[in-house]
């Protein structure tokens, strides 16, 4: 059981990464509810429409199998919209009844043999995973099912497939601009930058502008190397493209904070022979000088974080780059080696953390009341602590539905890990009732709260 659970059901992630593909479909294989809980979550967080087909499973078709809703549906789609592409995600009900979908497409090409779109199929029942499981189970189908073999040894695209993970729209530019930047051209599994963040045209396009075209997922395989932005999703996917069409790994922590973008950009120079761009340096430095301008409000500070595995670990190098503590790291995940990989982590970080798997808020919740924090990070759903406690939540992640324009921000890159650090530290500010006169910081202190006592400072240095 979860009580106010931090995760969400596993279609969404098959869809969400299906909308980063231009005139791509989805056909959400179960009741009408499982495409309609999804499509509200997206459209709550991306503030734009979302569509998404449904087989609309009935009584009947739970008892005697959906095949026919299916094969309805594929053809329905193909004649109303002609997209570029299908995705039929499955869901709890259509794989506990155990339909064959694959089967049911197979049958349907051999009935159209003019509809020639490719028409791929991915696991997503909620019961073996969550949303970020079926993110990664629609890459890896992804990679196994897309690209073309290459037709002479050493064929090449010249560019790098990069798997971004689950981010926001944001952070897909963020990293373009890292990837301009060093002069490369980056091959995206999926961009959804402009799909979910678009802007208003007239007359409305058939389809959303931008995404990744079926014709660059089919020359994916002749990229010089993969960059896997999140170990857990897309990390296997990387793999696929490793094994079965040459093109080498390389599987990094999310790019947030200083470390983990460097991580990123210095994997970009590995794979090829360019250097890091002066305009790279300065974001880098100016980062830098960010973390020493506020490293005195927030030294020692007490942080629970929450969310997905690969969100959180990259947050977690950030908030300690800050000079806090994350005490609390909590996944819904049941992912030992992320749980694993989270405990050298924080070894190697020198900081103290409890870290929990299969956990939901309400867990958290009990152990900020044993033990307060001082901020807390993550989606919208840790609301509740926050209000009940009066902790300040700090919003990063899915979905973000109480605030607007979150999905345009980016946490990852130089650029996105100094937005953070501002927003962070401006939080410190408010939650201590600070007064700031000059540069000159007075804590004024707030009743019931673990109070770290602050370093303040006048122009003379004087402290
Ligand atoms: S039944 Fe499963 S797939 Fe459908 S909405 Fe619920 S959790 Fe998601």
């Amino acid at each position: 059981m979860a009580i106010n659970p931090t995760r969400s059901c596993a279609p969404i992630g098959a869809m969400l990464a299906n909308y980063g593909i231009h005139g791509a479909i989805t056909i959400n294989h179960g009741s009408q509810g499982c495409a309609t809980y999804p499509r509200h979550q997206m459209a709550r967080h991306f503030r734009e429409p979302v569509e998404v087909a449904t087989t609309s499973l009935t009584e009947k078709t739970t008892v005697y199998g959906g095949r026919g809703n299916l094969l309805t549906a594929l053809k329905n789609i193909w004649e109303r919209f002609h997209p570029t592409m299908i995705m039929v995600c499955s869901t709890c009900l259509s794989e506990t009844i155990g339909d064959d979908i694959p089967g049911i497409i197979d049958e349907f090409k051999e009935n159209n043999p003019d509809i020639t779109i490719p028409i791929i199929s991915v696991k997503t029942p909620s019961y073996i995973g969550t949303h970020t499981t079926g993110f990664d189970n629609f890459l890896t189908e992804l990679a196994n099912s897309m690209p073309e073999r290459r037709k002479k040894k050493g064929e090449t695209n010249g560019k790098i497939n990069i798997i971004p993970g689950w981010v926001n729209p944001g952070d897909i530019r963020e990293l373009k601009h890292i990837v301009r930047e060093m002069g490369l051209h980056g091959l995206w599994l999926t961009d959804y930058s402009e799909t979910l963040d678009g802007g208003y045209y007239e007359p409305r396009p058939h389809f959303a502008r931008g995404g990744t075209t079926v014709e660059d997922l089919r020359s994916s395989s002749k990229s010089l190397a993969t960059i896997a932005l999140q170990r857990h999703i897309g990390g296997e996917a990387a793999r696929v493209y490793e094994r079965r069409h040459n093109v080498p790994a390389h599987i990094l922590p999310m790019p947030i904070g200083l470390a983990n973008t460097d991580a990123f950009v210095e994997t970009l120079t590995e794979i090829t022979d360019h250097t890091i761009p002066e305009a790279l340096q300065v974001e880098r430095a100016r980062l830098l000088d960010a973390l020493v301008d506020t490293h005195m409000f927030t030294t020692g500070l007490r942080v629970a974080l929450y969310g997905d595995p690969d969100l959180i670990e990259g947050l977690t190098g950030l908030v300690a780059e800050m000079g806090m503590t994350p005490a609390y790291i909590l996944t819904a995940a049941e992912n030992r080696p992320w749980a694993e990989r989270m405990v050298e982590l924080t070894q190697e970080l020198g900081v103290e953390s409890e870290i929990i798997i299969k956990g939901d808020l309400h867990e958290l919740h009990k152990r900020i009341k044993a033990k307060p924090v001082d901020l807390i990070i993550g989606h919208s759903k840790g609301k509740f602590i926050s209000d009940a406690e009066k902790i300040p939540l700090v919003r990063v992640g899915f979905p973000v539905e109480d605030r607007f324009g979150y999905h345009r921000r980016s946490v990852v890159g130089y650029n996105g890990a100094i937005s953070l650090v501002d927003e962070i530290t401006n939080v410190v500010f408010e939650r201590k009732a600070t007064a700031v006169v000059s540069n000159t910081l007075l804590e004024i202190g707030v009743e019931g709260h673990t109070s770290i006592p602050f370093a303040y400072t006048n122009g003379n240095g004087k402290h």
